[in-house]
Parts: C-alpha cells; sequence; structure tokens
C-alpha cells in the first residue's frame, strides 16, 4: 500500500534498465503522477518493466519550481506522487531538491526509494582504501574557474569525486593535471553498468596519455576519482627538529624558518611546513 500525500523519490538505472529495486517499480506503477525529467526516457524504463502508468508531468531545471506548486496541489488533495530523474538518484546533481524542500515545507511526508547513483557505484569498483570521499559533482565548465574550483580542494584528505562530460574530459583532466601535479591517481569510470563499461586508475600524467591515445576512450559518461592529498604526519619531527623550527619561526617569516630547519635538521619540509601553521595558528590563538 502506498501512502496518500507522499512524495516518493525514487531513484532509477544508470544504464543497466534491470538495476531498479522491486520498490521502486512497486512505487512506479501505484502513483497517481509521475514527475520525470524527460517522461519519454523514464516512460521506456517502465515499459522494459511492464509497467504502464497513466499520469506523467515533466520536471526539469527551468521549470521545477512551477511544477512542484501543482505537485503541492494534488498531495494536499490527498494524491501519492514519485519524482524520478533521468538516471540514478534524483537530487544528486539532478533536479529534486526544491520540491522535496517545499513538500516537506508543506508537512507531507517525502519517503525515498534507494538505488544506483554514478558516484558509489565508481567507489565501490575502484578499490580505493581511504574510507572518506567528498563528492564535488560537476566541475566549472570553464577552464580558468574549474582550475580555482580544483586549487581549493588540493589539500582535501579525502577522494574527490566528480562528474563529467565527454567533450569535456580531456580539457579536465588536462587541468587537474595542471593543478595536482602528474603523480595524484585518478580512476576514469566510464559508462558504467553499461556495454562500454571501464574502470580504469593510473597517475594523472598516465591516465591524460590513456585518453589521448584512443578516441573511444573520451566517450560516454565520467565519474573521475580523485585520490586524497597526502597529509604529513606531524609526529614524525623529531624534538629537535620542533625545536629549531619554533625558535626560528620567533624571528623569520614562515617560508624561511621552515625552509632553513630543513636544512639544518633533515627534516621533510612538506611536514615541516604543516606544523609551522600549526604552530602560528596556537601562537596567535593563545
Ligand atoms: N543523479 C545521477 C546519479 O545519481 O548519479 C547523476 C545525474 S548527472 C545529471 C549525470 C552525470 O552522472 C553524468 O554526466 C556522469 O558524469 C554521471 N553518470 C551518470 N551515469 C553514469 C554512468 N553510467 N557511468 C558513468 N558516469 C555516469
Amino acid at each position: 500500500m502506498l501512502e496518500k500525500n507522499a512524495l516518493y523519490v525514487v531513484a532509477t538505472p544508470i544504464g543497466n534498465l534491470s538495476d531498479i529495486s522491486l520498490r521502486a517499480l512497486d512505487v512506479l506503477g501505484k502513483v497517481d503522477l509521475i514527475a520525470a525529467e524527460h517522461v519519454q526516457n523514464s516512460q521506456h524504463l517502465l515499459s522494459a518493466h511492464a509497467i504502464t502508468t497513466a499520469k506523467w508531468v515533466s520536471l526539469h531545471q527551468h521549470n521545477e519550481t512551477a511544477v512542484s506548486e501543482k505537485i503541492l496541489a494534488l498531495l494536499d488533495a490527498g494524491k501519492s506522487v514519485a519524482l524520478v530523474t533521468d538516471a540514478g538518484t534524483p537530487g544528486i546533481s539532478d533536479p529534486g531538491a526544491i520540491l522535496v524542500r517545499l513538500v516537506r515545507a508543506q508537512g507531507h511526508r517525502v519517503i525515498p526509494v534507494p538505488g544506483a547513483n554514478a558516484a558509489v557505484c565508481a567507489m565501490s569498483a575502484a578499490g580505493i582504501m581511504n574510507p572518506h570521499f567528498l563528492f564535488y559533482g560537476f566541475l566549472p565548465a570553464k577552464s580558468g574557474l574549474r582550475k580555482r574550483v580544483l586549487a581549493a580542494l588540493q589539500s582535501y584528505p579525502c577522494t574527490l569525486i566528480f562528474y563529467e562530460a565527454p567533450h569535456r574530459i580531456l580539457e579536465c583532466v588536462t587541468d587537474m593535471l595542471a593543478v595536482f601535479g602528474p603523480d595524484r591517481e585518478l580512476t576514469i569510470a566510464r559508462e558504467l553498468t553499461k556495454l562500454f563499461e571501464t574502470i580504469h586508475t593510473g597517475s594523472l600524467l598516465q591516465v591524460l596519455h590513456w585518453l589521448q591515445a584512443d578516441a573511444n576512450q573520451q566517450k560516454g559518461e565520467f565519474v573521475l576519482l580523485l585520490s586524497a592529498a597526502e597529509v604529513p604526519d606531524k609526529s614524525e619531527i623529531s624534538e629537535q627538529g620542533r625545536h629549531t623550527l619554533t625558535c626560528l619561526l620567533a624571528e623569520l617569516p614562515l617560508k624561511q624558518a621552515v625552509k632553513l630547519t630543513a636544512e639544518i635538521s633533515g627534516e621533510n619540509k612538506k611536514t615541516l611546513y604543516q606544523l609551522a601553521l600549526d604552530l602560528k595558528a596556537a601562537d596567535s590563538s593563545g
């Protein structure tokens, strides 16, 4: 039995039409209305599962607010509505957030029906040991802004997950190489759950060459998983190194103090730099 006055947010496949839950099919077969990004795409999915639903409405990023008002009126009248997008989970780099907010503000239930998501699908098959990740979604389309965003993410100690379109994949990996250098590890997850599914891992430089060498690898849909920044282990610094750094920091600008300490003590410069930042911060807060 479906709940009345409720919005069901239903995940659909990201390629393979069988990747849909029994619960999702049940809900989509029973709701009074389905709001879909592209009605025809979603009708194709449902007809593959022999489901015919009478009522559809198109809801996309350009009409979400207006259509949400109509959906609210239906929920007020005791109807149940499902929201789907072209692929994966609604609201994740897809429309849905505006409708969900309005429905919850009106006091109606929003019921998620979980399923496929390209980012999580890619993570599950990438074999990345770091348990932490940041889902960024789409980067800016223009190179200058894209590089600035990437630079701001440079020191995050977690895997960075991006979505990218085929016509920007080369530019995007080229910008990553410019910002992060050649050695960071990148996993490209292309056409997941589809015929040409490819999951390839290498250094940024190696992956760029791999893409350039084969135009077919530049086609389709992409998830990019960039490995985390290495966090220097400050406990590795000896007492002597720490003492030298503290003394020099009191007299010199930070960069110079770090450089000299590294020369005197032989300690790792990156780790010293991180420690110097911490010492400065502790000094100014106390
Ligand atoms: N809502 C979706 C989700 O839950 O993953 C994402 C929708 S977003 C508009 C579409 C982007 O997701 C694509 O440009 C691509 O970056 C990624 N994507 C979707 N399907 C994919 C697939 N089968 N393989 C790789 N990436 C995919």
